[in-house]
């Protein structure tokens, strides 16, 4: 079931403020046009009514694909730290392993904190890819281009629309604006070959990101920190 409330909003441009009805909950096997607002940056999006600004309202956004068996939260880091959203996470997994009956497989739990994150993923799951896999690509390609791609600074973005058979597409986007900076290629045929020794052996890449938030991002800025307090 999705599920929506009302929330009060002030509009950014102008201080306007209105009740508008916002979605908590997407499950986007019963209500796949929500998935295809959310895709294309309609979902939670409000227009003022005192000045008729477009505005969209980030907020903690559950995404449920029963058909994949696959729970994406979507919480935006603006409001508390993301240690804090970490460890409230960690308390409703727990839960939710507790309330689901034995013979029920559990889903499969993501956490991100930006809409275009959000959005990569549910690319990555749909085309049967593995983001632990592009993750370790992301790993690699940030490791060995520190100078063109610092993790500090610079995302990267697989672009599964735009790659081919023979090559992975990623963008390089500003990690403050967003804005995108450059394109990056990669071999398809390489993502095989680290898929397969995914599938083979998968703990040494569950070692680097355990999740739920799993980003290559991530993981290196936290290694950087651990270097320097040594
Ligand atoms: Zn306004």
């Amino acid at each position: 079931m999705s599920a929506a409330k009302t929330y009060s909003i002030s509009c950014p441009e102008c201080g306007h403020s209105q009740q508008v009805e916002l979605y908590d909950s997407i499950n986007v096997a019963q209500q796949p046009e929500l998935k295809t607002a959310l895709m294309e940056n309609r979902l939670n999006r409000v227009q003022c009514a005192g000045c008729e600004a477009s505005f969209r309202v980030d907020k903690p956004l559950l995404y449920h694909d029963a058909d994949r068996n696959i729970l994406i939260h979507w919480m935006p880091d603006s409001a508390v730290s993301r240690e804090e959203i970490l460890d409230e996470f960690d308390k409703s997994m727990e839960e939710l392993r507790t309330a689901l009956p034995a013979d029920m497989e559990p889903p499969r739990v993501r956490l991100v904190f930006t809409r275009v994150e959000l959005v990569e993923l549910v690319f990555i799951i749909e085309a049967g890819m593995e983001e632990r896999v592009v993750e370790h690509i992301k790993y690699t390609i940030h490791s060995q281009n520190m100078n063109r791609v610092p993790p500090a600074e610079k995302q990267l973005l697989l672009n599964v629309q735009d790659s081919t058979t023979d090559e992975l597409i990623f963008a390089v986007m500003g990690a403050e604006n967003g804005e995108l900076e450059d394109i990056l290629r990669y071999p398809r045929e390489a993502y095989r070959s680290m898929q397969k020794m995914y599938r083979d052996n998968p703990d040494e890449f569950i070692e680097l990101f355990p999740g739920p938030y799993i980003s290559a991002r991530e993981r290196l800025r936290s290694e950087a920190e651990e270097e320097n307090e040594q």
